[in-house]
């Protein structure tokens, strides 16, 4: 049985996080709704943070991958930093009351208007990916008489084995500069008088189950930070993104956070290095469910289909991925299992959470959880076919609190009347 973390449990047959029966969520803010557990974001947070110990460090939570102002204040209050790749992140981190001089911004097309905020508000450090973003920086932190703090992603040709969706690290993708280019940009770089080119950074992908390219990656980038270092300039940080993956199937091995964060730690001993870490998936993907109710079951010549609540709209990652989450009784009912597609009410062909997929025997009105659905989960969700988001729920211990509400018919058309 995949029990993520321990927080997700059965009591006498029923579904509880933490010490919260799910059905009693479900029951009064109705379905479909995320459901994350407090203690185990902030247990997971913990790991890296005291896997890393006494190492100069900053865990920079990557923000997209669960947004949520209060999941975010949560982390600010256990002395997270932030990656960020938005301007719209930073609004975010800052409502939450988290820090902007802990706050990483990442991305490969950062506009103007989002530099000039991200300046403004103080941020620690742009992770640039070209020279032209370097001159765009550097314009206008001169506008404002100020230097900023930069940092290189390199791409360090290293394959982190995941979907070609989410793996980044490869030389024929987007992200990040050739490590066999960048050398000269850090040299160009110095030429930029309002930079202070400080950093090296990498994020190579995500749901990586195997941390050997993640330690791999560490390595070369320790290399070039030496390599920067005898030419002279002068690298202060080292930046070794997120990507660590968390358990989709019970079968999975993720990896031990303090164990990786460990097998940093002892890399980067002694080496005058501030040492980044931007997790995203792995602090919250196993915090959350997504709870569904069965509308009706079907059964077709050649296919049988279970009908649920919630649809791509509200979870997108099966039909954009094809990625799997398991999908588990609410209350064991013991009728036996079934092998079905489990779809939603979306006009798509594509609108599915499970294919062809052994589950346990439902009924109409039974409630399901989608597991792992607390990174890329509701910061995916849209309004297609005019469906309203799901609310947010944070469970902590025998409480839980509605941290975003459920959208309304008239949140729908918001923006679109005079
Ligand atoms: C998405 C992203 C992350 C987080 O990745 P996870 O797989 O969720 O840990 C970190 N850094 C950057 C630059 C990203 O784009």
């Amino acid at each position: 049985m995949l029990e993520p973390s321990g927080v997700f449990h059965y009591r006498d047959g029923a579904l509880f996080c933490e010490e919260t029966a799910v059905a009693d969520i479900a029951a009064r803010a109705g379905t479909p709704c995320y459901v994350y557990s407090r203690r185990a974001i902030l247990e997971r947070f913990r790991d890296y943070d005291e896997g890393l110990g006494d190492l100069p460090h900053r865990i920079c939570y990557s923000v997209k991958a669960n947004s949520n102002v209060h999941v975010l204040s949560l982390l600010a209050r256990a002395g997270a930093g932030f990656d960020i790749v938005s301007g719209g992140e930073l609004f975010r981190v800052l409502k939450a009351g988290g820090d902007p001089s802990g706050v990483v911004f990442s991305g490969v097309g950062k506009t103007a208007e989002e530099v000039e905020y991200a300046l403004d508000a103080g941020i620690f450090a742009f992770n640039c990916e070209s020279e032209a973003e370097l001159a765009l920086v550097d314009d206008l932190a001169a506008r404002r008489g100020v230097k900023a703090c930069v940092s290189l992603r390199v791409n360090p040709n290293v394959d982190a084995g995941a979907h070609p969706y989410i793996s980044t690290g490869l030389r024929e993708h987007k992200f990040g500069i050739d490590i066999t280019e960048v050398e000269g940009v850090y040299e160009r770089a110095q030429a930029f008088r309002h930079l202070a080119t400080e950093g090296v950074g990498c994020h190579i992908g995500s749901q990586i189950l195997e941390p050997t390219p993640l330690l791999e990656a560490a390595d070369r980038m320790l290399e070039l930070a030496h390599r920067l270092r005898k030419k002279g300039i002068p690298i202060r940080h080292l930046d070794l993104g997120g990507g660590l993956g968390v358990r989709y199937r019970p079968e999975d091995r993720a990896p031990d956070i303090r164990q990786f964060a460990a097998e940093i730690r002892r890399r980067m001993e002694g080496q005058g290095l501030l040492v980044l870490l931007e997790p995203g998936r792995s602090i919250v993907g196993e915090a959350g469910v997504l709870l569904t109710r069965v509308l009706y079951r079907k059964r077709t010549q050649s296919r049988e289909f279970v009908v649920v609540d919630a649809a791509m709209n509200d979870l997108l990652r099966p039909s954009l991925y094809r990625s799997h989450h398991e999908i588990l009784p609410v209350r064991r009912a013991a009728r036996g299992r079934i092998r079905a597609d489990v779809v939603g009410p979306v006009c798509e062909s594509g609108d599915f959470l499970a294919l062809d997929r052994e589950l346990d025997d439902v009924l109409p009105g039974d409630l399901l959880a989608v597991w792992t659905a607390g990174a890329y989960g509701f910061v995916l969700a849209s309004n297609y076919n005019s469906r309203p988001r799901p609310p947010e729920i944070l469970v902590d211990g025998s409480q839980w609190r509605i941290i975003r509400a459920r959208e309304t018919y008239p949140d729908l058309v918001r923006g679109e009347c005079p």
